[in-house]
């Protein structure tokens, strides 16, 4: 019934939803689940406090008013609120139902002074004012999720010295302190498409579409596709193909004409999709409370930036992840953050913090790592000229090829975002927000604690890892160290890498979840290269030894996908003080062409 080009966070979650609403489903994915944007994405299940922002910034502004007319700027408000309150229900999903995958994070929005000029937040002058109504502000946002996420609160400076001593408490006023809540972005991915393969859906990773099938009225009817893993090319055909190619999109829209010149059409499609690239650096854990001893880990926003821009600092997974930058660029493949974007943001993160970590921020030996990507911009180019403006996500079908195509949104939405492209192809109603992920089944919280009771030769942070990596799969991770041990075989309970919770069993495992290559685990499987860099460069070669056993692979093969791997991982950031050995040329792929090989390593056999 449905082909869908693209396999990050919306099209692996439009699979799910319409295999789970009976439709005969396939996906495919150019390179491995979440390789592009949905996994360099800030890790927040956010509800939107900046577009709240901006719809309260919008209405009162005076000049709209006078533009656009009473109605129409209160409509777009009301547009803006509705799209936070969507956004509520969905982080309300994520934590409800999906929590082996998502968990709160409170962040502290740290004042200095009363009132905040020089800029304002989001450069709008009545938002100086901010520090004087931020209690009142997180109060309304929480109310907007029926109070159902944790409480929002002021921190005074004598408890900030104790939960955040980081900080440099003596200037301080009060740090407001909300709630959001926080995953695993390439993790989740992988569950959002999982479970859609549970539910009986086709998907498969280093699969391309490279040219669509289409009679003679010009209708799509399905695509040629080529397995990067062999190079066989072979057709699917669909009564609907769905392009969720995030930033690459339009690259994805071009074959449309490319192959049957239309009346309506130019040799080259109307630009829909825009991308806005975003840098994020990855330091050591204690530049932030993490979530060790007893303590509770706390993240910061600071919502005025030397640019008006909001900027987060938040512990993730051990580290410091600080982002993001904005700016508008043609989207590539590859991870490599510019360095004046990496300079700005290490610039900027270290205001609030006291002197012992004034210097600390911008020490090469802390910028572990630093990659980037596209947010997918959209509008819609088949829209009537007087229709209404899109806010968010952005679902159209081309009026010739019947080809769908959505982007936009945010990793929030995926499973909204799913629900609205799937109720354009079955009278079927969703039922998504009563399903959970892959992994939900067989989790609590007590997991971590049976895993070390049954395997004590595993470390508590490696037990906490793997449940909330994996939930209740966890146990299938434990079979295979006990398979090797009865195979007489090295037990597999060892780490990859010291101080990293990441252990061989999880690379063998990957592999039972679709993982093709060395890249794949460093990158996505594990978050080895987002975190840490030469931490990443250090486990390849382990890495590489344990999947040439699992996929008997050839010696040739292991040495090609051992160079491909280390090339990919030296286009992350970081890791200043490895030399300039590891600065590996490599070439990109741009958002406009779809039929472009990625450089994403992939060797032709197993
Ligand atoms: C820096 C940054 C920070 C962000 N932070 C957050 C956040 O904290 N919270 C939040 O809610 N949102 C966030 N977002 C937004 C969110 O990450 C994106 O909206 C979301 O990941 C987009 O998912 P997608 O599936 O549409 O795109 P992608 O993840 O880019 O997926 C598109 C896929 O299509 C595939 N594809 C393209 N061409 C082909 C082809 N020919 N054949 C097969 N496959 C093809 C690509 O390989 C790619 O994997 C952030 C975005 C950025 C850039």
């Amino acid at each position: 019934d449905v082909l869908i080009v693209g396999g990050g966070a919306t099209g692996a979650g439009i699979a799910l939803d319409a295999a789970h609403r009976g439709l005969t489903t396939a996906c495919i994915e150019r390179g491995d689940f979440a390789s592009e944007t949905s996994s360099r994405s800030t890790k927040l299940i956010w509800a939107g406090l900046k577009y709240m922002g901006t719809a309260v910034a919008s209405l009162l502004t005076p000049q709209n008013y006078w533009d656009k007319g009473v109605v129409e700027t209160v409509s777009d408000f009301w547009g803006e609120l509705k799209m936070v309150y969507h956004c509520h229900v969905e982080r309300h999903y994520m934590t409800t139902k999906n929590q082996h995958l998502c968990h709160w994070i409170p962040i502290a929005v740290p004042f200095n002074s009363w009132f905040m000029t020089n800029p304002a937040p989001m450069n709008f002058s009545l938002y100086a004012c901010f520090p004087l109504v931020a209690p009142l502000v997180f109060k309304a946002y929480d109310a907007l999720s029926g109070f159902s996420c944790p409480p929002s609160y002021i921190m005074r400076p004598s408890a900030v010295t104790e939960y955040f001593p980081q900080l440099k408490a003596d200037a301080l006023k009060y740090c407001a302190v909300f709630y959001e809540a926080q995953h695993n972005d390439s993790r989740t991915n992988l569950a959002i498409a999982l479970t859609a393969a549970q539910k009986g859906a086709h998907i498969c990773n280093y699969v391309a579409a490279t040219e669509l099938l289409q009679d003679e009225d010009g209708r799509v009817t399905g695509a040629v596709v080529v397995d990067r893993m062999t190079q066989e090319s072979f057709p699917i055909r669909a009564k609907k193909v769905i392009f969720a190619g995030g930033p690459f999109t339009d690259g994805l829209r071009n074959m449309e004409v490319v192959q049957k010149q239309d009346e309506n059409e130019s040799s080259q499609v109307k630009s829909a999709v825009r991308g806005a690239s975003g840098t994020h650096v990855v330091l050591p854990g204690h530049f932030v409370p993490q979530p060790q001893n007893g303590k509770v880990a706390m993240g910061l926003l600071d919502p005025s930036t030397s640019d008006g821009r909001f900027l987060f600092i938040l512990p993730w997974l051990g580290h410091t992840l600080i982002g993001t930058t904005d700016t508008k660029c043609d989207a590539e493949t590859l991870p490599s953050a510019p360095q004046n974007e990496v300079d700005w943001i290490l610039e900027e993160s270290k205001k609030y913090w006291n002197e012992d970590y004034q210097s600390e921020f911008t020490k090469p030996q802390n910028l572990l790592s630093a990659w980037r990507g596209w947010r997918p911009l959209a509008m819609d180019p088949h829209a009537a000229a007087d229709g209404p403006v899109s806010r968010d996500h952005v679902i159209s079908e081309h009026p010739v090829s019947q080809c769908i195509f959505i982007a936009g949104g945010k990793w929030t939405t995926w499973r909204e975002m799913a629900q609205d492209v799937v109720d354009k192809v079955t009278k079927t109603p969703c039922d998504t927000l009563n399903v959970s992920l892959f992994g939900a089944e067989g989790y609590s919280d007590s997991l971590a604690t049976q895993v070390q009771e049954k395997y004590p030769q595993l470390d508590m942070d490696v037990c906490e890892h793997l449940v909330s990596t994996y939930g209740g799969r966890v146990w299938e991770v434990c079979n295979i160290m006990d398979r090797q041990k009865e195979k007489g075989n090295k037990s597999l309970h060892r780490r990859l890498v010291e101080n990293y919770p990441y252990i061989e069993a999880e690379v063998i495992y990957a592999t039972h979840e679709y993982a093709c290559n060395v890249e794949d685990i460093l990158s996505r499987r594990t978050r080895l290269a987002y975190l840490n860099r030469e931490a990443a460069l250090e486990a390849l070669p382990r890495v590489a030894e344990l999947l040439q056993d699992e996929l008997q692979w050839t010696t040739q093969v292991t040495q090609e996908q051992v160079q491909a791997a280390q090339a990919y991982v030296a286009s992350y950031g970081g890791g200043g003080f490895l030399g300039d050995d590891h600065s590996v040329s490599t070439t990109t792929t741009k958002a406009t062409d779809a039929k472009q090989e990625k450089e994403t390593p992939v060797m032709i056999q197993h």
